[in-house]
């Protein structure tokens, strides 16, 4: 049920014509290939597991971590796939007429110190009905040594000194909301996460306004160490960025997504350090969130490409209207982000386009024709046609896209190009004019 996108993997060639010839050489060969071997087993990163479907009546979006601890992923894949039943046992048979029921995990990961772990599982369920849709959090304090699961008050130094602070900053923080204490024997029940920065402990609080009351513990509470760094596998550190505008630039932009090729796309243009302009559906917005997020870290840019495909160019004003605000609500809502660019679907623009809309319209100038074309290599070719300032076209819901952009990205390097977005792309138009 669960299929494993792995992060990262080593590969080890051995020339087969080499081994034929030189025997000899097999035996130091075969030490070298098992050390190498432990090296990079020892270093290999936590994976993801990722689930996305997208059901008759439901639509599944589930990440969850892949860790180095055969007992703590039994225990999160358990947790998971129970969930996971729970809600297709109550919702796949249903029809909704405001849409498919949706169902997301996603998780955060700190390392502690070279013991603990901290793993936090949210869980999220909309139904589209009338109940506000409910969010869980399960959490796991996990020692890697003695493969023990850690309680709350396993790692207080006073536990009456701790409920005390709780009960205090319900009352602070949630008023008269907060009908009453909690006591020691309670708190140890609640699910908590471990950050850099905090202990949170979430209370479950049976009023629809809140799925969970929250408190913040300082460190100064627990007998644990402040976490060294954020694991989190969505994290990533983008580094500065230089563009030299008289050098050559392009522009990469992809339509139609966020899909699930979106993360691998992303990851290639980490590999190579380079940006590129996403035009997204607003419909897929919550479904693919984390992914976003991670684009958006990395340095991309997102732009909107309608609320779910719609022929925008045929539209009457107010749906036009419409395909374009609630993908700039559902961006705002879930990423706190304001798209600045819009790329009309089909690439189709009407007079009346130009008019409805403050976003500046882009379309483009190198068309790769991954939708149709299969062979990435072809693809790829078609992608390296390009001159300084192409933007070039291509759609994040096809594998054979993520292959010609291994393939692109190398060459149009070595040939000079910067990748900019299109806001960088405008800047630097921009400054040309200036010089
Ligand atoms: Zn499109």
């Amino acid at each position: 049920m669960v299929k494993s996108i792995s992060t990262c993997k080593e590969y080890i060639f051995i020339g087969e014509t080499m081994l034929k010839k030189k025997r000899f050489l097999l035996i130091p060969l075969f030490f070298i290939f098992i050390f190498l071997y432990i090296h990079f087993s020892e270093k290999k990163e936590n994976d993801v597991i990722t689930m996305v479907r997208n059901n008759k009546n439901t639509m599944i979006a589930i990440n969850y971590p892949k860790t180095k601890d055969a007992h703590l992923n039994k225990k999160i894949e358990n947790q998971v796939s129970s969930a996971y039943q729970n809600f297709i046992e109550q919702y796949e048979d249903f029809k909704s007429l405001e849409g498919k029921a949706e169902f997301n995990v996603d998780y955060e990961y700190h390392e502690i110190d070279d013991t603990f772990l901290s793993i936090t599982l949210y869980y999220y369920v909309d139904s589209h009905t009338l109940e506000t849709p409910t969010r869980e959090i399960t959490s796991f304090l996990y020692n890697q040594t003695s493969h023990e699961y850690f309680t709350l008050n396993q790692i207080t130094k006073n536990t009456k000194e701790l409920t005390s602070y709780i009960n205090q900053t319900l009352k602070e923080k949630y008023g008269t909301y907060v009908k009453r204490t909690y006591k020691e024997e309670e708190i140890n029940t609640f699910s908590f996460t471990v950050d850099t920065k905090k202990i949170a402990l979430y209370i479950p609080s049976h009023l629809p306004q809140f799925s969970y009351y929250v408190v913040h513990i300082p460190f100064e509470y627990f007998k644990i160490n402040k976490p060294k760094e954020i694991t989190s596998a969505f994290q990533y550190i983008p580094k500065d960025k230089v563009i030299q505008p008289r050098e050559k630039v392009i522009a990469l932009t992809f339509d139609d997504g966020p899909s699930r090729n979106t993360k691998n796309i992303v990851k290639v243009l980490n590999k190579y350090n380079v940006n590129a302009t996403f035009f997204i559906l607003g419909n897929k917005v919550s479904l693919y969130k984390s992914d976003l997020q991670n684009l958006l870290n990395s340095g991309n840019q997102i732009g909107n490409h309608s609320y779910n495909h719609k022929l925008m160019s045929t539209l009457e004003d107010s749906d036009l209207e419409e395909q374009i605000k609630k993908t700039q609500e559902v961006l705002e809502k879930e990423l706190g982000y304001t798209a600045t660019v819009l790329r009309p679907t089909y690439g189709s623009v009407s007079k009346k386009m130009a008019e409805k809309t403050s976003l500046s319209i882009v379309l483009w100038n190198v068309d790769t024709l991954d939708w149709k074309i299969k062979d990435p290599k072809k693809i790829a070719k078609r992608g390296m046609a390009v001159r300084d300032g192409s933007i070039i076209l291509m759609h994040d819901s096809k594998d054979r896209s993520v292959k010609a952009l291994e393939i692109m990205i190398p060459k149009l390097l070595k040939k000079g190009y910067q990748f900019v977005t299109i806001d960088e792309l405008k800047e630097v138009q921009m400054i040309r004019k200036k010089l």
